[in-house]
């Protein structure tokens, strides 16, 4: 899908990153690519909050945002976002699953904007409904989860352009069911990035439908594509963003490391 927009003079268009008025640690946004920003998730919005990232058209203004955190982080997230753009040109939010810290934000955003969500269709009812177990939001944050509306249920394939990026929806599962990652090609340069969300390094739970055997299944199909770089889908404390190199390597870092932890829970904790 392309969406177009009106051309809207803003900071997206000077290319550049407002610098933060104080303190290096104050929420900001990160250009971690010309149209490709890092706008929430850790010490950028809230600790709680999941990577919330935005992908540009600089010179039209047209965005699509990859999860949108939480309400713990909603504040620092529309400052964020104010800082390279007008968020009323957002017209899309694709959550990379159901869960609070990735997506419950959108309740808030949804009633600032026009914007639509895209989310997995098996992960769509958790978050029509809420379920404070299959959101993580009673399970694990002890938040409530406002239900929304889904706008555009994927199934994996989809694509969308956006600027100079070719965005292909992954369907991941194994964390959730409805687990999704974006697969982002940069055309000036060939780069090919990955956005995993908790697909590759989630927890797994019966509460939240984890499958262990899917997520083997999804591990073996990252393995065999060539990314050149990925992004954090959490940030620990303190800890800048950056794009993450040598994805080959950790991907089999995390599929040695997750198979040890399978055999080490194995007490029905996994289906
Ligand atoms: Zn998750
Ligand atoms: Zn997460």
């Amino acid at each position: 899908m392309t969406v177009l927009i009106k051309a809207k003079a803003s900071n997206l268009l000077t290319g550049r990153t407002a610098a933060p008025k104080t303190g290096h640690d104050k929420p900001h946004p990160v250009r971690l690519l010309p149209g490709l920003f890092q706008v929430g998730g850790g010490l950028y919005s809230h600790s709680r909050d999941a990577c919330s990232y935005l992908i540009a058209n600089e010179s039209t203004g047209e965005c699509i945002m990859i999860d949108s955190g939480s309400h713990s982080g909603y504040d620092a997230l529309r400052a964020n976002f104010r800082q390279v753009g007008d968020i009323k040109q957002l017209k899309l939010v694709i959550g990379t699953h159901c869960h609070w810290d990735h997506v419950e934000a959108f309740g808030h955003l949804c009633q600032d904007t026009q914007t639509k969500f895209a989310l997995h269709r098996l992960d769509a009812e958790a978050v029509r409904t809420g379920d404070p177990d299959l959101t993580c939001a009673g399970f694990f944050y002890n938040e409530p989860f406002h239900p929304f509306p889904v706008d555009l249920e994927l199934e994996g394939g989809e694509t969308y352009e956006v600027g100079d990026y070719r965005l292909e929806i992954l369907h991941l599962p194994g964390h959730t069911p409805g687990c999704i990652g974006v697969k982002l090609e940069y055309s000036r340069t060939g780069q090919v990035i990955l956005i995993p969300g908790d697909s590759v390094a989630g927890a797994f739970s019966k509460r939240i439908n984890s499958s262990s055997r899917a997520w083997k299944s999804t591990m073996r199909k990252l393995m065999r594509q060539n990314f050149d770089f990925m992004l954090p889908n959490h940030l620990p404390n303190g800890a800048q963003t950056a794009l993450l190199g040598d994805v080959a390597n950790r991907l089999a870092r995390s599929n040695r490391q997750l198979q040890t932890d399978f055999h080490a829970f194995m007490d029905n904790q996994w289906n």
